[in-house]
């Protein structure tokens, strides 16, 4: 059937949309940015590394994100450049992976293990051999080399076994850890082991962020080319690094962010 002004060519890219089960989004839509990002983590889902709890997580992100105007604030870049700076002052940096951010950003994580030379684990709450090989493949088609995860011979205390699983050339020994979109047990355990963990969660409230070394509140495929853009900027500048340490403070910056996102809400309610 031809729908009232649509042309044959139109039909032909629908059905094709359709036998891919893939949705198409119109560049013009106000929030096309949003529709990419929950196309590609139905994609994940659909190809199974993506679990329906990560379609979930990214929703309350949403919610948040709604409240932040989905843009990325002043506190969110003063975050980032700290969290560049502890990225190039770490010894065994390691960035955490699980199925929604391989979904998102895998070539930017690929890109920002390259320049900040961390190590990148997959570390999956529902872990299955399927999934981490899935996740794994991902990223090695985006040009990751050595991605640990898929042979854990260590585990990280307090947590059930399987969601402690770790290596320990990877997580286990690592002095730095970026922990994006993670679960607030383990961002809580992997502090208690005396981590200092990057959280990228767009929930300012989270055990996740209130626990990490650095907070990022943005959502993650904005901040991760925020963070290359500052570890790119500061490699190599003891004193700029320094500087950028020193100007985050993270109890600060997170009482900044709800703040922001009460205003905005209060102004929603005037309107
Ligand atoms: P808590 O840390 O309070 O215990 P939780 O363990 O329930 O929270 P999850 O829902 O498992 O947290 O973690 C997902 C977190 O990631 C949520 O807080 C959500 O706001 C955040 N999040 C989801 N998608 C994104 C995204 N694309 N970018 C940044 N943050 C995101």
């Amino acid at each position: 059937m031809t729908l009232p002004g649509e042309a044959k060519g139109s039909i032909r890219l629908r059905t094709t949309l359709l036998e891919n089960n893939m949705t198409e989004i119109p560049r013009s839509h106000p929030r096309y940015e949003s529709l990419v990002l929950r196309e590609k983590l139905v994609e994940g889902f659909r190809a199974g590394y993506v679990v329906p709890q990560g379609l979930i997580a990214h929703g309350r992100g949403e919610m948040f994100d709604y409240l932040l105007g989905e843009k990325t604030t002043k506190e969110a870049r003063i975050a980032s450049r700290a969290a560049a700076a502890l990225l190039l002052k770490a010894k065994r940096p390691v960035i955490s992976v699980n199925g929604n951010v391989a979904a998102l950003c895998p070539k930017e994580i690929v890109r920002l293990s390259e320049v900040a030379k961390a190590r990148i684990e997959i570390g999956l709450f529902h872990r299955t051999d399927k999934r981490i090989s899935a996740i794994q493949k991902i990223l090695e088609d985006n040009g990751a080399s050595d991605v640990l995860g898929f042979l854990p011979d260590a585990s990280i205390p307090g947590l059930d076994s399987m969601r402690g699983l770790c290596t320990r050339e990877g997580i286990f020994s690592a002095d730095v850890v970026l922990i994006p979109l993670e679960d607030g047990d383990r961002a809580e355990a992997l502090a208690k082991m005396k981590k200092k963990t990057i959280a990228v969660d767009l929930n300012p409230m989270s055990r996740t962020s209130r626990n990490a070394e650095v907070a990022i509140v943005d959502e993650v495929t904005r901040t991760i080319p925020e963070i290359i853009r500052n570890v790119e900027d500061l490699e190599g500048d003891s004193g700029s690094v320094k500087q950028a340490l020193s100007k985050y403070d993270r109890d600060e910056n997170l009482t900044a962010i709800r703040t922001k996102m009460a205003a905005n809400l209060s102004r929603f309610l005037e309107r």
